[in-house]
């Protein structure tokens, strides 16, 4: 095997090349992955284009990309999962697993959490990645590479429904009909709602929508939705939408805040007290991939459908910024 790799390497904002490293070493519990597909994502765009997300600041050279999948090249020596040739899709965020979060099965609120993309932790658009083997799963031959790596944005859609408790005939609100929106509708669907109303301003997403499930689309620019949601998903990261949202769920509804966009909200407050509302954020996920998996190989959830665009790793600053050039993006991916 060759001991150098390609990886596009973020060295400042807007500033991206394509470097040769050495192939990382997999410890004993790893996996030595061949990547044949990273997703991108919102947050990378920002870390591309701010240098940081809130209290995570790119301070030196950083590979960024955490939606990705592969076939194993190598293990460690103490690897029994995995064989060589095995195809995976790769959570990115390994925790410590003795913390209190970690103990309480939360292990997404581990406050040691390594996880892809995020500084100090390199992530995936480069050929190689090493991936503690409980972190890779197996794929089946019917999940493509592309919709493998796109697990990792399923698996968001998957604990947003989990934590609005979405089950057989829940009605559900979905506002914002971006990535996360279209596999929150598909997977909202599958845990069995009978009702999945999406709302956006982009009337190509929300055909999109339609076509993969949504029970009825509304453009917010022409109207609001009416009846009254059990479940609201929130994965616009727009206020007005999240406020207005709030506002119709019924009483004794669910709202998970999945979008990420300011960092204040006027909350309906009467509204949600006096309807005993209940409200959370979401941070990543925890136990998903099973899940997730099962769904994209069962074709309830069609993750290829997602993808509009394609980049080698070459092109990475072009897959990054696809999305401000094409209104009709939706997810562009990497191919190493
Ligand atoms: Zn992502
Ligand atoms: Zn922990």
């Amino acid at each position: 095997m060759t001991e150098t790799m390609r990886a596009a390497v973020l060295r400042g904002v807007r500033d991206m090349v394509v470097e040769r490293r050495p192939v990382p070493e997999p410890g004993p519990r790893e996996v030595l992955v061949r990547v044949t597909a990273v997703g991108t994502c919102g947050s990378d765009t920002h870390y591309y284009e701010e240098g940081r997300i809130g209290p995570f600041v790119v301070r030196d050279p950083l590979v960024l990309g955490h939606e990705a999948a592969g076939v194993v090249a190598a293990a460690g020596s103490e690897v029994s999962r995995h064989a060589v040739g095995q195809r995976v899709a790769i959570e990115p965020g390994v925790p410590c697993f003795v913390c209190a979060q970690c103990r309480a099965g939360r292990y997404n609120l581990c406050p040691d959490m390594r996880f892809f993309a995020t500084p100090p932790v390199d992530g995936a658009f480069c050929e190689y990645v090493a991936v503690h083997e409980e972190f890779a799963y197996a794929v089946p031959d019917s999940v493509s590479d592309e919709a493998a790596a796109l697990c990792e944005p399923l698996s968001v859609g998957v604990w947003a429904c989990r934590k609005g408790r979405v089950g057989p005939g829940t009605r559900v609100l979905i506002t914002g009909a971006g990535p996360i929106g279209l596999v929150a509708v598909q997977t909202a669907r599958a845990f069995g709602a009978s009702e999945v109303v999406v709302t956006d301003v982009n009337p190509r997403r929300l055909e999109l929508a339609a076509e993969l499930g949504a029970t009825s689309t509304v453009d917010v620019r022409e109207g609001a939705p009416d009846g009254e949601p059990e479940v609201l998903l929130e994965c616009s990261g727009v206020a007005r939408a999240a406020v207005d949202g709030i506002r119709s769920v019924g009483r004794a509804g669910r709202v998970v805040l999945v979008g990420m966009g300011g960092d204040e909200l006027p909350l309906p407050l009467s509204h949600v007290q006096n309807n005993e509302i209940e409200l959370t954020g979401t941070f990543r996920y925890a136990n998903t991939w099973p899940t997730a998996i099962a769904l994209a190989a069962s074709g309830a959830v069609d993750l290829d459908r997602l993808v509009t665009h394609r980049f080698g790793l070459d092109e990475v600053e072009q897959a990054l910024t696809a999305a401000a050039r094409d209104e009709n993006a939706v997810k562009s991916v990497v191919v190493p």
